[in-house]
């Protein structure tokens, strides 16, 4: 019989209310791999009301900031210790590399020690205001209990890179994991459960966006909203939170441009581009889907690029060898699928891939593709695909470059190809987009903030900033002076 997971709610693991499972599979072989519990409003209720008791209980609100750091220390531990049991079930679930995955759990205990160690250096300030008899002073607080909604396609680290501002600033959380990848968190919640964090700190309720993800956001006692995913349903999401005055980080969409200048190190480049668009088989938000190349450059990048995806070992994840895994589902495929023919249909010619390559296995692959003869104007250009599809683009120079790269709804990143050092300075500041990269791509770091610009996004994850996306600020105004206050129908300063 197939594994049923249940939902983890208060430090324990419990059947759905409703009694009602999904099942996830296996996107390279689809077998069957388990089922999870599909949660409703009945089971949000359960989970939120347990995250609001652990909020205000001694056990969790009585902790000294010093001691909840060492809570997500200790949970970096255990992360660390259960490295390869996670990087196993997530490639399995999702279908990324396991060697792609190993590499992510070993920096994963990294954003637990790096917000475990700013736990207690989340910190107001004291104000000189005008008032010389005043003290004032600021204090951040936590907010209550976290909603965190995350993706499919790299649910540890997104959900990790939420949980550990969120718990090292004093929260609770309740994570509604995406319906593809349930697993790994749950394991991620028992985890936190052996560190040592009280009952009801972490827990998941796992099941489909439109029912437990819903009911999650809508309840009333959610004090904010951390989302990774799409545009669409981060907006219908902050429409929601906007409507309750209550807070949300939204990371959502891209379609990034990839710039590669006459004067750069082609072979980087075209490593840089690869890594853009064809790691993760595209499924990433950062992927470098729009790749523009300055004419004397295009011909040999395009070649470069376009040889090496057409000798991308396409196969199991789970093997050693294989450098393509498939895409995560169904639909996945049959949207890969849709764009490509799109793009052919508006214009662009298919210079490599389009199409599931021959394989023994019978999942949802599709081979890297490379698109060319493409313009602003198509869809296949405009729209994030989220799979293997490089737009690849002649341009003649840096202004030109510059107001295509920003001709687009989103802003999460950027790359940039140059060895001249004025130049790369220069587009750094005038791309609209929350990370850029020069001769690299694809890096991140819990140090390091990241933020989407236009609809790529609200709010800020990773470095000291996302610390404050979990509190609020409180303003304390103390009078010093015991002599008569004065005219109570005048402001004072
Ligand atoms: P999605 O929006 O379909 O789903 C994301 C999560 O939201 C899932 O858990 C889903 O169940 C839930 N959800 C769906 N509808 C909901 C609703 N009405 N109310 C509440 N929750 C709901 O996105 P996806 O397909 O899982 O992920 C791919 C998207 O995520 C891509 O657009 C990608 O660019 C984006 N992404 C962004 C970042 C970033 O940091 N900016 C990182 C990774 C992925």
């Amino acid at each position: 019989m197939t594994e049923r997971l249940g939902h983890f709610i208060n430090g324990e693991t419990r059947a759905p209310a409703g009694g009602t499972y999904f099942e996830s599979t296996n996107p390279a072989t689809l077998e069957v791999l388990y089922e999870a519990a599909r949660g409703d409003a009945a089971d949000v209720e359960a989970a939120v009301s347990s995250a609001k008791r652990a909020f205000k209980a001694p056990s969790w609100a009585g902790l000294t900031a010093t001691q909840r750091g060492k809570l997500l220390r200790r949970l970096g531990d255990l992360i660390g210790q259960n490295a390869e049991e996670l990087a196993h079930f997530e490639s399995l679930d999702n279908g990324k590399l396991l060697r792609e995955m190993r590499g992510q759990l070993a920096t994963l205990p990294e954003y637990l020690y790096y917000y475990g160690g700013l736990a207690d250096k989340v910190q107001g300030s004291q104000i000189p205001t005008n008032n010389l008899a005043v003290l004032n002073y600021t204090q951040r607080e936590p907010l209550g209990v976290v909603g965190a909604i995350t993706p499919w396609n790299s649910p540890l680290t997104l959900t990790t890179s939420k949980l550990a501002p969120a718990l090292a600033a004093g929260n609770t959380i309740v994570i509604k994991p995406s319906e593809y990848t349930s697993r790994t968190i749950l394991r991620f919640a028992e985890l936190a459960s052996e560190a040592g964090f009280p009952d009801g700190v972490v827990n998941v309720v796992t099941g489909l966006g439109a029912e437990a993800g819903s009911a999650l956001v809508d309840h009333p006692d959610i004090a904010k909203i951390s989302f990774t995913g799409s545009t669409a349903t981060g907006s219908a999401i902050a429409s929601k939170t906007a409507a309750r005055f209550i807070g949300s980080t939204l990371e959502l969409g891209g379609k990034s441009p990839n710039i590669v200048f006459d004067d750069a190190n082609v072979e980087n480049a075209a490593m840089g581009v690869i890594a853009g668009i064809y790691a993760a088989a595209g499924q990433t938000c950062i992927a470098g889907s729009r790749v523009f190349a300055q004419r004397g450059v295009y011909d040999e990048l395009l070649e470069r690029v376009a040889d090496r995806a057409r000798s991308i070992k396409i196969g199991d994840p789970l093997d050693a060898e294989t450098e393509l895994g498939p895409l995560a589902f169904g639909n996945q495929l049959e949207k890969v699928q849709y764009y490509v023919d799109l793009g052919v249909d508006e214009g662009a010619t298919l210079f490599a891939g389009g199409k599931r390559p021959e394989l023994e296995l019978p999942g949802y692959f599709f081979s890297p593709t490379v698109l060319t003869d493409v313009n602003n104007d198509m869809r296949v250009v405009r729209e994030e695909i989220f799979g293997p599809v490089a737009a690849i683009m002649p341009f003649d120079d840096e202004e030109e470059v510059v107001g295509l790269a920003n001709d687009t709804e989103y802003g999460l990143a950027a790359g940039v190809w140059t060895r001249d050092l004025a130049r790369a300075h220069r587009m750094s500041r005038r791309l609209e987009a929350g990370t850029v990269w020069i001769n690299m791509y694809r890096a991140m770091s819990p140090m390091s903030p990241r933020q989407g610009f236009k609809n790529s996004g609200v709010g800020i994850e990773h470095g000291i900033e996302s610390m404050h996306e979990y509190t609020r600020l409180k303003s304390v105004w103390i009078n010093t002076d015991e002599s008569p206050l004065g005219d109570p129908f005048v402001m004072r300063g």
